[in-house]
C-alpha cells in the first residue's frame, strides 16, 4: 500500500492554510487519526511497517506507544510483528507506563507512533522505558515529517530531530511540507485566514 496514497485517499492529508503545532503555517495538514479510521487499512499500513522492520533484522519483544496518537499505529504495529503492545502516557505532564503494564529487564522495545515529527513525545516514552530497566531498539512512525531520517531515506536530519541518532527510526514515508513564520506566510500576505485542524497533527 502507497503510505502518501493512503493518507490522501482517507482524508488524512489536508490541503489548505494551517497552523501547525510549532506555531508556524503550511499549506498541508496530516490529520492522522483519520488514516487509522478504517481498520482494514491500519491493518496493511502496520504490516508494510512491520515488514520493513523485521527485514532490517530488528528483534523486537513489545511495541510500546506514547498515548494518545501512537496507541492504534502501536497495537496494529504489534500485531503485523507478532509481539505485544502497551502504551505510557502522560500524568499531569510527566510520562508514565500505568495501567499495570510492566516491562522486564533486557526486553526489546520499539517505540511506535503515528507520526515522527520532531520526536520529542518518542524520545519522553524511550526513556521511561530505558528507566525501567528495559531496552530502547528503535523508533518507529507511520509517518515521517522529515525532521528526523528514517531508515532507506537520504535527507538529512535537521537540527530540530531529538531523536537519537544511533538508533533507526522506521517510517513508511516522509512528508515534508512548506512551513512560513506567520510574518513570512503568503497566505496570510494573500489575505487567508490560518485555521488549526486540531490535535496533533503538525
Ligand atoms: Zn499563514
Amino acid at each position: 500500500m502507497n503510505a502518501e496514497q493512503a493518507y490522501k485517499d482517507s482524508g488524512a492529508l489536508l490541503e489548505g492554510h494551517f497552523i501547525l503545532s510549532s506555531g508556524n503555517h503550511s499549506n498541508r495538514y496530516l490529520q492522522s487519526a483519520k488514516v487509522l479510521e478504517d481498520p482494514k487499512r491500519a491493518a496493511a499500513l502496520a504490516i508494510d511497517l512491520a515488514k520493513q522492520i523485521t527485514d532490517a533484522g530488528i528483534k523486537i519483544d513489545t511495541v510500546c506507544a506514547p498515548a494518545l496518537g501512537g496507541v492504534i499505529s502501536g497495537y496494529e504495529l504489534a500485531r503485523a510483528l507478532g509481539v505485544r503492545s502497551i502504551f505510557v502516557e502522560r500524568k499531569e505532564g510527566q510520562m508514565e507506563l500505568r495501567r499495570g503494564f510492566e516491562v522486564s529487564r533486557d526486553e526489546k522495545i520499539l517505540i511506535c507512533e503515528d507520526i515522527i515529527t520532531t520526536g520529542g513525545s518518542a524520545l519522553e516514552a524511550a526513556n521511561i522505558i530505558t528507566k525501567l530497566g528495559a531496552t530502547v531498539v528503535g523508533f518507529s512512525a507511520l509517518a515521517n515529517r522529515g525532521f528526523c531520517k528514517r531508515e532507506g531515506s537520504d535527507t538529512t536530519p535537521k537540527i530540530e530531530c531529538k531523536l537519537p541518532s544511533d538508533l533507526p527510526l522506521f517510517a513508511l514515508a516522509d512528508f515534508e511540507f512548506a512551513m512560513y513564520t506567520p510574518d513570512e506566510c503568503p497566505m496570510c500576505k494573500a489575505g487567508s485566514q490560518a485555521i488549526k485542524p486540531g490535535s496533533r497533527g503538525n
